[in-house]
């Protein structure tokens, strides 16, 4: 079995690897280069490899670096089909069709061509096949099982067993530990060779009391100051969780029921999806519905669907908090809120996900006082806070753990998916703790197993 890495290698987005083996070619992931322009126009480039030669796409979730190029190798000639669990079927479809949009507004601006187009992701959507978690897919040579990697809703770790007798393991994203909603990652039964995720390879995030903690001051720092919290949030799964999380702190009266905002079409429609699917829940949630609670609405929370409702909050009065995509601050409502907001000393800027290098988020994280916003300056008097613990990726240790169970352990753990410094960083943990062989693949590298 040979893999090559066509994304991912070294940094943290566009997640794509070819797997091949003696009858079958098998794409996992296909997703979007984020973060900088040069990053962003990696994704106009062919492929390396032949897209109408593919057998299948299997896609570990429904995050847009990894699904976010999907239409475009539709676009370039696969035909075959996409398989994928329900869960994340349904939120790619919400995904690529928010990253079209993104894409019409960014050509009305600045006159950047698109990606590709609203047919282009009908025509993907057409390609996926409902595949639950544990059930056996064969294609040609190889049987491929999903497993739940309690990362986003319906995020899976894929195994691929070739005919050879040889197991990878894609961990795709591997889920952080204590979140709730989503179920635990399971275990890996055996492998040959991993290929893990290492965006918080060199990290340990704080716990889950001190996650709360830290969220409840936040929000009693804003009623204090009658400040904005403004909080950009991805839309899937982290936006969930925080509404999870501020649901909690109102029901036990930590905080007052000040107005929250969630002012994220694309969240809003996750949050839909979310709630009609509770075969993806944890034993907590199930609880939860079982006493007819829904845990992602309180009496204080408005959703504001309409960029007119989404106007009305700045006329609204503060303390407040809102929660706007996206993620990184590179697009998305949050950047009409910074604008109005972020020369504000009563302002904070709550950080509760990755923010790669070259995004808004990166220079705001780093401290920069002076920040560009559709062209005009500004100066940033917010203060910026950031809680690594409601990070939707698995630190160091959890990292560690999963693959350090593994019995007998793997012969080779390839680390993806982070900045060089990072995947170095696991890579040469796993090597000394476990004795397992590593590396930090590079663009276009290619391993056989
Ligand atoms: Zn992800």
């Amino acid at each position: 079995m040979k893999l090559t890495f066509y994304g991912a290698a070294r940094e943290v987005t566009g997640s794509c690897t070819l797997v091949e083996t003696a009858k079958s070619k098998i794409l996992v992931d296909c997703g979007m280069f984020q973060g900088s322009h040069v990053a962003s126009s990696k994704n106009f480039s062919d492929f390396v490899f032949d897209p109408t030669a593919l057998d299948a796409v299997v896609l570990t979730h429904a995050h847009m670096d990894h699904c976010g190029r999907l239409p475009k190798l539709i676009k370039d000639g696969f035909k075959k089909t996409i398989y994928a669990t329900e869960a994340t079927k349904l939120i790619a479809g919400i995904v690529m069709e928010d990253a079209v949009h993104i894409m019409e507004e960014d050509f009305e601006r600045s006159g950047r061509p698109q990606l590709y187009d609203a047919n282009d992701v009908q025509r993907t959507l057409i390609k996926f096949k409902d595949t639950p978690y544990h059930t056996p897919l064969r294609i040609n040579d190889v049987t491929i099982r999903f497993f739940d990697a309690g990362h986003i809703f319906g995020s899976s770790f894929i195994e691929i067993k070739a005919d050879s007798g040889k197991t990878v393991i894609f961990s795709g994203d591997v889920g952080n530990k204590d979140v709730p909603i989503i179920r635990e990652t399971e275990t890996i039964e055996h492998a040959d060779a991993i290929v893990t995720e290492s965006t918080y390879g060199n990290r340990i995030h704080e716990g889950k009391v001190e996650r709360f903690k830290q969220l409840q001051e936040a929000i009693l720092d804003c009623v204090e100051k009658k400040g904005v919290l403004l909080i950009p949030a991805f839309a899937i799964e982290r936006t969930q969780h925080l509404l999870y999380e501020i649901n909690q702190l109102v029901e036990t009266k930590k905080i007052p029921c000040i107005p929250v905002y969630l002012d994220s079409p694309m969240a809003i429609k996750v949050t839909k999806v979310m709630e009609k699917l509770s075969a993806y829940y944890d034993k907590e949630a199930l609880e939860h519905i079982s006493h007819g609670d829904n845990f992602l609405s309180f009496p204080c929370l408005h959703l504001t669907h309409t960029r007119d409702e989404s106007k009305t909050i700045n006329t609204s009065p503060s303390p407040k908090i809102i929660i706007a995509g996206s993620g990184m601050m590179n697009g998305g409502r949050i950047l009409h809120h910074l604008i109005r907001y972020v020369g504000d000393r009563s302002t904070t800027i709550l950080i509760i996900g990755y923010q790669a290098s070259g995004t808004l988020g990166r220079r705001l994280y780093s401290g920069e006082k002076n920040i560009r916003i559709f062209g005009k300056r500004i100066s940033v008097r917010a203060r910026v806070k950031a809680i690594g613990a409601f990070s939707a990726h698995a630190d160091q240790k959890k990292l560690l753990s999963w693959i350090g169970n593994i019995k007998p352990r793997p012969k080779l753990v390839l680390c993806n998916h982070g900045e060089e410094e990072a995947s170095v960083a696991l890579g040469t943990r796993i090597t000394e703790k476990f004795g397992i062989l590593s590396k930090a693949p590079k663009f276009g590298e290619s391993f056989e197993i």
